[in-house]
């Protein structure tokens, strides 16, 4: 299967279920992301700052990236100039040095709350309590140039269904709860992003809006 014929499957997969498909380019040298960009993909997911802005000026303009990868404060300067949803906010630090940033060129940057949901201590993410920490703050509240736009977890890597579904389900529980304490008024926060090659299906069952797929469109890495 080429990669055209993968991201056609994936779009006829998602027509009709409000879920999009980010594109996970990481790894892949500029041609690939040309091929996928042909057959239609739009939102490209970069793991690292240096490679994502590498490749960027190679490629159109229409293309949305998003960053899915742990973000360093001292790196935002980066990626801040075109970068669309930064999925990794896992700090205030971080909203702070992107408001600072995007300020610089006028820019509105969106961004997720990124949570922790595996049971595995590497996978990176803020609890339920640091959210409100941050959105009760003073400081979020003064933020302009980032807008939160909703929440992404990355599950652990099992094949496991039911813990994969338990996952999925606390992170749409967070999503909920987020959405109608603090976002209620605001259309612009309903992203929930969740789902990769492996079970992106059954985040899909569990009400997510963006899935993260690379392996499955590239081959493996
Ligand atoms: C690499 C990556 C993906 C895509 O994983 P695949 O297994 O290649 O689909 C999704 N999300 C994050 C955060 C990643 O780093």
């Amino acid at each position: 299967m080429s990669i055209a014929d993968n991201l056609h499957f994936f779009q006829t997969q998602l027509a009709g279920t409000g879920c999009r498909l980010v594109t996970v380019t990481k790894t892949h040298p500029v041609d690939k992301l040309r091929e996928a960009y042909d057959a239609g993909a739009r939102l490209f997911g970069e793991n690292k700052v240096q490679e994502m802005v590498a490749k960027q000026p190679e490629l159109p303009t229409d293309i949305e990236w998003h960053l899915i990868g742990h973000l360093q404060t001292n790196k935002v300067k980066y990626v801040a100039p075109f970068v669309h949803t930064i999925q990794s906010i896992d700090s205030l630090k971080l909203l702070q040095e992107i408001e600072k940033q995007a300020a610089k060129h006028d820019r509105v940057v969106r961004g997720l709350l990124q949570f922790h949901i595996a049971d595995e201590e590497t996978k990176s993410g803020l609890s339920l309590a640091e959210a409100h920490e941050i959105l009760r703050s003073e400081s979020y509240q003064n933020l302009r140039h980032v807008q939160l736009t909703g929440v992404m977890g990355v599950a652990t890597n099992t094949p496991d269904q039911d813990q994969l579904r338990r996952e999925f389900r606390e992170l749409r529980g967070f999503f909920e709860e987020l959405k109608a304490q603090y976002f209620a008024a605001q259309p612009e926060f309903r992203e929930i992003s969740m789902g990769m090659s492996a079970d992106y299906k059954l985040a899909i069952e569990e009400g997510s809006t963006l899935i993260r797929v690379g392996r499955a469109i590239f081959g493996a890495r």
